[in-house]
């Protein structure tokens, strides 16, 4: 039966009585950023809730894609209404297509004014890099260690999260990779106000690199904040240096906004917003449908036009009706809603609330990310900076038991995630923060 939320039950289940360790890589694949050690089988979802097949309420900390809450009923109907009426590929212009795309154009800087629509994020990337190598004809990307851009043919060999899946072959042909610009554990670090551009000088290296191969730089991508990466905030300046360079040596700038975009970094609608940056192509998904599928690729008008000149396109699936209605109800409910002021606002309340816990618990080592885009790095060392990693997988199990999901990742496996649903109200940061708090002072952890 469906349990309406209301208080959450504390009693463990079956699943999540057995022993706590890591099985990251046992159970779900290393590349699956919750550690949990055995699988959770959710049956439905209501707003910032998930619920188990035995009835039990977590609260979603992990759902970036759930944007506005789960199943919310606008959304849902929105889709209802258009499945019952039409839903047909894009060979035909159809006005859920139109009016989303003018929709969405509505939140992006004038100069991005061209809309593809696909089905993941993946394949937002993948159509990036077409335009961005169709563009000059020139070859070689550039990416940011330990970034993450799907999980498909040419995208995969920009995701350097990804090459430990390329059987040890290490760096692609045609990609070249630029240091993580983590100012917590980089090579530059602290306060330091060049921290951005010394970052992006890395990028002068590498387009060097290209040119002394008689290749030449397609295009740089990156995400506005790095999940994978462990919530990694890019500092002040980063973007506008790497991207001068870029287009200097004829490249297109490429921002993945699949996680970070529709408003949930509070301040801004888009994350490359925070770095006063209008990028040539700009990515997206996960929130986008709500849990649907539906992505979008957007770009310049110019870099469209050259890319329709060099390269039949097409794709089945991508803007049907029913996507595209989906699309119209989630921005709609963002804008009617006041989801991204929420996400600004009660982003800020939870920042608090964890940086009061950070300065009550050493393991809390730094609190980064604006809105709702929250990372926890936990280390045994405030000065050696040692990962907490066993800490980390141990939390968000001890989380999970108490009723609240929380996702890990990042390169030492060390980094709480906090993404919810922009819908989180103050009476779930605080039971977040509260429960947080009783798990930071169990034994395992302070003995
Ligand atoms: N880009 C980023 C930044 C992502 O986090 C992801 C998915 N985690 C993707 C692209 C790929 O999206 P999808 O899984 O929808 O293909």
């Amino acid at each position: 039966a469906l349990i309406q939320p209301r208080d959450l039950p504390v009693a463990t289940t079956a699943a999540d009585s057995g022993e706590i360790r890591r099985t990251r890589d046992v159970h779900l694949g290393k590349s699956l950023s919750i550690s949990y050690d055995a699988p959770l089988h959710i049956v439905r979802g209501f707003g910032p809730y998930l619920y188990d097949v035995n009835g039990r309420r977590y609260l979603d900390t992990v759902n970036n894609v759930a944007h506005v809450g789960h199943e919310h009923p606008r959304v849902v109907r929105a889709g209802q209404r258009q499945m019952g009426i039409l839903n047909t590929n894009t060979r035909y212009l159809h006005e859920n297509i139109t009016a989303l795309a003018k929709e969405l154009l509505a939140t992006m800087p004038p100069e991005l004014s061209v809309v593809h629509f696909v089905n993941s994020g993946s394949e937002a990337n993948e159509l990036a890099l077409r335009m961005a190598r169709t563009w000059r004809g020139h070859t070689d990307m550039i990416a940011v260690e330990v970034g993450y851009h799907g999980n498909t043919g040419a995208v995969i060999d920009v995701s350097s999260y990804k090459f430990d899946g390329r059987g040890g072959q290490g760096v692609p042909p045609n990609t070249q990779i630029v240091p993580i610009p983590d100012t917590y554990r980089g090579l530059y670090r602290g306060n330091d106000p060049q921290a951005g551009s010394k970052y992006a000088a890395h990028l002068d290296e590498v387009i060097d690199r290209i040119g002394q191969a008689d290749r030449a730089v397609a295009g740089f991508i990156c995400e506005s904040i790095l999940s994978c990466g462990g919530q990694i905030e890019l500092p002040a300046g980063y973007l506008r240096e790497a991207y001068r360079k870029v287009r200097a040596a004829g490249g297109l700038c490429i921002a993945d906004e699949v996680q970070v975009g529709f408003g949930r970094v509070g301040s801004h609608f888009w994350g490359f917003e925070l770095q006063g940056v209008v990028p040539d192509i700009v990515t997206m998904g996960k929130p986008m449908g709500n849990g649907h599928p539906l992505a979008a690729v957007v770009c310049r008008p110019e870099v469209a036009e050259a890319f329709a000149n060099g390269m039949e396109y097409f794709n089945t699936f991508g803007g049907n009706p029913v996507s595209c209605a989906i699309g119209r109800a989630v921005l709609q409910v963002i804008r009617e809603e006041g989801l991204q002021e929420n996400a600004l606002n009660t982003g800020a309340y939870l920042r608090q609330g964890l940086l009061e816990l950070q300065n009550r618990y050493e393991i809390i080592g730094d609190v980064r990310g604006p809105g709702f885009f929250q990372g926890i790095e936990l280390v045994r060392h405030r000065e050696t900076l040692t990962p907490a990693a066993a800490e980390t997988t141990y939390i968000a199990n001890r989380m999970r038991q108490l009723g609240i999901l929380m996702s890990t990742d990042g390169p030492l496996h060390n980094v709480l995630k906090i993404k919810p649903p922009i819908c989180f109200g103050r009476r779930e940061v605080d039971f977040l923060i509260d429960t947080l708090d009783q798990v930071l002072q169990e034994d395992y952890l302070t003995t």
